[in-house]
């Protein structure tokens, strides 16, 4: 409650962070889902920056792979899309975006949830400052083809304690999706429709992405 009297309810902002390079259907549907099973207001999209020498890790320029997200999320109203890792200096990592993201809104009116598949979430342990991270948002885990999915259940006993009650198991539809299959299916000439949106289709193919041997 304000001083006013006036009850304010909590915002639950999902977070479905990625390199999107390219984004396909496979993190569309899990932030939908994931949108609909926890009740949140919106899920905002946040592609990484460029990483330093990017050249050497291959990774698409940070607009091409933000222009492709907006393209994605456009037509869906509870979806939005930040710069902010883009438009860091730095490399960004996911503590320092939440913990910058917080100051968007007043003290205590938000409650974020870090959308990730499983093979993310199991990987959490080498992200910077990663027992910071349940502090500043729960973290969601959806299942992904590839991964175990019995692993969800077992989350809370594969993560370190300080995860306890802040790893949030989802199931959702399995979609064997994943951009690296993607990028290697334009080099070989294989055709990628109805992997990714149409406008994402198009983009890729009027700026001629992905068709570098040896990336
Ligand atoms: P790459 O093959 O380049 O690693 P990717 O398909 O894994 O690409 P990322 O941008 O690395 O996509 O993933 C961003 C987030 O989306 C991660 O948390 C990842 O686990 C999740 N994700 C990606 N693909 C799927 C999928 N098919 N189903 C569920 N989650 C997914
Ligand atoms: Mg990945």
């Amino acid at each position: 409650m304000n001083l006013d009297g006036h009850v304010i309810r909590t915002r639950k902002i999902g977070i479905m962070g990625g390199t999107f390079d390219p984004i396909h259907y496979g993190h569309l549907l899990a932030a939908e889902e994931t949108f609909f099973a926890l009740g949140l207001d919106e899920v905002i999209f946040v592609p990484t920056g460029d990483p330093p020498h990017k050249r050497m890790k291959g990774v698409s320029l940070a607009e091409d792979r933000y222009t492709m997200t907006l393209l994605a999320t456009l037509a869906n109203p509870h979806f939005k899309l930040s710069r902010i890792e883009i438009d860091r200096k730095e490399s960004s990592h996911t503590v320092d975006t939440l913990r910058e993201m917080r100051h968007w809104y007043a003290p205590d009116s938000v409650q974020f949830f870090f959308i990730t598949g499983l093979d993310a979430v199991l990987n959490i342990t080498t992200w910077k400052e990663y027992k910071t991270l349940p502090t500043l948002c729960k973290i969601v885990a959806v299942n992904r083809p590839g991964y175990q999915t019995e692993k969800l259940g077992l989350l809370p006993d594969l993560l370190p304690e300080e995860f306890k009650g802040h790893v949030i198991p989802l199931e959702t539809p399995l979609l064997s999706i994943s951009s690296t299959e993607i990028r290697k299916r334009i080099e070989s000439g294989k055709n990628i429709r109805y992997l990714v949106p149409e406008l994402v289709e198009r983009y890729i193919y009027k700026k001629g992405l992905y068709k570098r041997i040896g990336r």
